[in-house]
């Protein structure tokens, strides 16, 4: 049990890589509280926890992290749920992907995808890491992306708001650094997720090419020709959660199959 007696906050739980962190954490003993917007998705994840073996402790909220006064309300919930003063781990997984020409990118495009992936996770770290400090113990996982290294066509909101996450991680982790609280990134390559699914229809839907063949141009951009799973990605978020992560500190650690070598 790597995570026994622990708490943790997991943004954008209901699905895909923040339900696999979810799970993970849970099995690992942390008690999880689960949002994103959909209540039907965190309730259903929330669920799966408390029937998993061992019956595990979880709860769940609806919460836009995009809104400040929404995460504030769901990190009062959390506390209720924990009865601490909060998470002694927050997972920002919560994260929207579109694609864009540049020069049609328009204002609430760009604010939507700044506002969820790096407004979102800076409100939620704003909320939980004074306790940790105060506690002198804490993590925080944020889960960018290798576009948060690197660019590519279509995607300048989206890359602009990751590249932002990393920003913010290594600032952070070093103001935090001497109280016992560490600060990462995981950067994933094309994971196997809904959001993935929907990268596929939208080439399928820009090119005429079949919906094998655009999934097979996906795979193609990982030197692994593969997805990579939502369980890797926990994975690495485990290690970085726990007490054996404790040196790890404002790194920005790329699950992607080699994707991207930096
Ligand atoms: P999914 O679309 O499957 O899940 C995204 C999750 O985020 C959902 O639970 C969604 O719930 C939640 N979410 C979206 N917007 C908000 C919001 N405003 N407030 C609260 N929750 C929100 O995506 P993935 O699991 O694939 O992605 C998770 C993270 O991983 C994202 O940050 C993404 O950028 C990153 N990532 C994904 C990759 C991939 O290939 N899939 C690659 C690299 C990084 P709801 O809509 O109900 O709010």
């Amino acid at each position: 049990m790597r995570l026994a007696d622990r708490t943790a906050f997991v943004t954008g739980g209901g699905r895909g890589i923040g339900r696999a962190v979810a799970l993970a954490f849970a099995r690992e003993g942390a008690r999880v509280f689960v949002v994103a917007r959909t209540t039907a998705e965190v309730e259903t994840v929330a669920g799966e926890i408390r029937a998993g073996r061992g019956g595990g402790a979880a709860a769940h909220a609806a919460c836009d992290v995009s809104d400040p006064r929404s995460v504030e309300r769901a990190f009062e919930a959390a506390r209720e749920f924990y009865g601490t003063d909060g998470p002694d781990i927050l997972v920002n997984n919560a994260g929207i992907a579109e694609s864009s020409k540049f020069a049609e990118t328009s204002d609430e495009f760009w604010q939507r995808h700044l506002g969820v992936n790096l407004s979102g996770t800076f409100y939620c770290m704003r909320a939980a890491l004074p306790a940790m400090v105060g506690r002198g113990w804490g993590r925080v996982v944020n889960v960018a992306s290798i576009a948060g290294k690197t660019g590519a066509p279509y995607i300048a909101a989206y890359s602009a708001s990751k590249h932002g996450v990393l920003g913010l991680t290594r600032s952070a982790a070093l103001e935090v650094a001497s109280k016992g609280v560490t600060v990462n990134a995981v950067c994933p390559g094309y994971v196997d997720t809904q959001m993935t699914t929907r990268a596929v229809e939208n080439i399928e839907a820009r090119t005429g090419r079949s919906a094998s063949d655009s999934l097979e141009a996906i795979k193609r951009m990982s030197p692994q020709n593969r997805l990579v799973t939502p369980e890797e990605v926990a994975a690495l978020a485990l290690l970085l959660a726990s007490d054996e992560g404790r040196g790890i500190t404002g790194q920005a650690i790329n699950v992607d199959g080699g994707t991207v070598l930096s």
